[in-house]
């Protein structure tokens, strides 16, 4: 993903300042999430510009304005007890963001394939939220994301970093009734964050968002394909 030349802001008061004004932050609840996490923690470069950055493997952490948007889809299903999920969690700041805005009184899931960057996510958590991971609030899986996790299931939401054309039926299985499924859907060069949500009588209904430029979900072969 190419980087823009969005304003350079300094700190975190002052990307949320512009993610206000850019109306992709709308709620008290979400800035109150977004100012406990800072991004400082998970970006090698950039911290506080409004674009992704690279963290090496042909992957980026999402550039901010896309983790308030799904952080605004999520909220009303990110609350105290509940169950998430987040798949492709690549730097670790939206798992922990989940878990915050749960007031860290719930249970929040990461999975990412990559082995090098789940431990890096790990390390990136673990420099502020270690507790999080200590107390088991968060837990991180090294493992194909195309499955879900089973284990944990079924979750109230899950939220999914990379696109895919389909939804993987486990996903729609391993959410709860009542639930949401943020995740990227369509082609390589049209995609568009959708919420699925799945009401009590397990009836799903799709709601297009936001066109994005997401990694794909893949087999991790795939994704290192032309890297090593
Ligand atoms: N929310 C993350 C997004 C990282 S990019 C962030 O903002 O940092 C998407 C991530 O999905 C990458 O880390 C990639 O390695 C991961 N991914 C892609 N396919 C996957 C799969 N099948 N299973 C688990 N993780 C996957």
């Amino acid at each position: 993903m190419e980087e823009g030349s969005p304003p350079i802001h300094r700190n975190m008061a002052e990307l949320c300042s512009g993610l206000i004004k850019d109306k992709f932050i709308t709620s008290q609840k979400v800035y109150d999430t977004i100012m406990q996490v800072d991004r400082a923690d998970f970006s090698p470069t950039n911290p506080y510009q409004d674009n992704a950055q690279r963290i090496g493997y042909n992957v980026v952490i999402s550039a901010p304005h896309l983790h308030a948007y799904c952080l605004e889809a999520l909220k009303d299903y990110l609350t105290e007890g509940s169950t998430a999920l987040d798949i492709g969690f690549g730097s670790g700041y939206l798992t922990v963001a989940m878990s915050k805005m749960m007031n860290d009184k719930g249970k929040v899931v990461g999975i990412e394939h990559i082995k090098d960057l789940y431990n890096w996510g790990i390390n990136n958590i673990s420099k502020h939220h270690k507790n999080l991971i200590d107390n088991k609030t968060i837990e991180l899986i090294l493992g194909d994301g195309r499955l879900g996790y089973k284990n944990m299931a079924p979750y109230n939401c899950i939220h999914v970093g990379a696109y895919s054309r389909k939804v993987p039926n486990e996903f729609i299985e391993q959410l709860a009734y009542g639930g949401r499924l943020v995740m990227p859907l369509g082609e390589p060069d049209d995609h568009y964050i959708y919420c699925i949500d799945k009401d009590l009588n397990g009836k799903l209904k799709f709601t297009k968002g936001l066109s994005v430029c997401y990694v794909s979900l893949t087999s991790v072969k795939n994704q290192l394909k032309g890297i090593q």
